[in-house]
């Protein structure tokens, strides 16, 4: 049986139809601008590549115009579809693993919707499209918070009074939990050992950007918190500020708390220090000698090595560093200057592999140091993977 992965955002649905035993998807595709004038479907199955542009007025025309694609273009993959598996963002503490998804779960993701109000309504309507183009395929959840429904109470709660807790769900939940949580998987295949043996920092650095403590394969700490603002430099967002912040700048600026908010995770992190939240355009700056590209490179990886810090602590002991996702995979100087001078805590790169482009999960450490290891990520295929798992196919 094959698994179809849907990952709906509030204008778009990304899709990959999966044969859960291979790495490669039999056929993937993005539909944008959903409900907006130019909406397009970029498809793709084997070598064959088509786009379509056509009006798309909402989540369910959308799913149709998928169905038909996909029934046209891979037909014998799209007759096997057994199991549909969606990424859904938010799960509150409810939800610690995938979910075979029925009234009750719609009811419990909508009642979420407070915590992820961007993510779970676009998250609701790809699922209710999808119910009503595959009624007769059973559908699941996979959230991004359950990987860290592990967390301890002293690394979820924060520090204010429990009523906040206990009425309003003010806690740490985290996010990348499925991607954390394939190249953990993945770096323990790599190395041989048990995932269970085995304690972790993972390090997910794309758009957005996240660490996660994992102790024995599961997770113990992440650095996105109640939101993902919190934590490391990201692409747009600032991670880790001083809550004082928001107060003060809206009484100094005028700006609103809504306007300090959205400055904060839309216009600052990278894009707020350099001016733009593309990894790529700062190492080109920073070659030519660039100082808000040197000054916005040194604040990203100073942040990532207190992490590193912070959760060695935690771990006790570490056997693995993972690096993930665009800037992870791919920036070979942010590795390097987030593990710079780490020597006495037994972590050394390996100058030679660490520059090697290779698009491969590898080790870019040098020999005798805590592995340090690059894991392509692959969310789309975890959540097949655990969809495929909870159907027991
Ligand atoms: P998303 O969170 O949107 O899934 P990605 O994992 O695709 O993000 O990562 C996007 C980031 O990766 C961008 O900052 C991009 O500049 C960066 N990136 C992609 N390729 C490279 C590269 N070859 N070198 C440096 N950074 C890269």
């Amino acid at each position: 049986m094959n698994i179809l992965v849907i990952n709906t955002g509030s204008s778009s649905i990304k899709y990959q139809l999966f044969d859960p035993g291979e790495d490669e998807p039999l056929a993937s595709g993005l539909l944008e601008r959903i409900g907006e004038t130019g909406s397009r479907l970029l498809h793709r199955s084997g070598a064959e590549k088509k786009e379509i542009q056509k009006n798309i007025t909402d989540h369910e025309v959308g799913m149709q115009e998928i169905v038909a694609c996909l029934a046209e273009s891979a037909a014998e993959a799209f007759a096997r579809i057994g199991g549909i598996g969606h990424r859904v963002v938010h799960g509150g503490e409810l939800f610690r693993a995938p979910v075979k998804i029925d009234e009750s779960v719609l009811v419990a993701i909508e009642e979420h919707i407070p915590l992820a109000p961007l993510h779970n309504p676009a998250n609701l309507a790809g699922i209710r499209a999808a119910a009503a183009a595959f009624p007769s395929v059973p559908q699941v959840a996979v959230f991004d918070t359950a990987f860290h429904a592990s967390m301890p109470d002293h690394s979820y709660r924060y520090a204010i009074p429990p009523r906040y807790y206990q009425r309003y769900a003010v806690r740490r939940y985290g996010f990348h939990g499925t991607s954390h949580q394939f190249v953990a998987r993945r770096a323990a295949e790599y190395l041989g050992r048990p995932l269970t043996q085995l304690n972790m920092i993972t390090l997910h650095l794309g758009n957005g950007c996240s660490a996660a403590a994992i102790k024995h394969g599961v997770s113990v700490d992440t650095s996105m918190g109640m939101t993902p603002l919190e934590g490391l430099v990201m692409g747009t967002r600032s991670g880790d500020i001083d809550p004082a912040v928001h107060l003060y700048l809206s009484e100094r600026t005028g700006l609103t708390l809504v306007q300090v908010d959205r400055l904060l995770n839309k216009e600052s992190g990278l894009k707020g220090l350099y001016g733009s939240n593309d990894m790529r355009d700062i190492l080109q700056a920073y070659d030519r000698g660039d100082d808000a590209a040197k000054l916005a490179v040194s604040i990203y990886c100073y942040r990532i090595k207190k992490y590193i810090g912070a959760y060695l602590a935690v771990l006790g002991r570490l056997d693995a560093i993972v690096f993930t996702a665009g800037v992870g995979e791919n920036a070979a100087l942010i590795r390097r200057e987030s593990l710079g001078e780490l020597e006495g805590l037994g972590i050394v790169l390996d100058p030679v592999r660490n520059q090697s482009p290779e698009k491969v999960t590898r080790i870019i450490s040098a020999d005798g140091s805590v592995p340090v290891l690059v894991v392509p990520t692959n969310e789309e295929q975890e959540i097949a993977r655990q969809t495929a798992e909870l159907l027991a196919f």
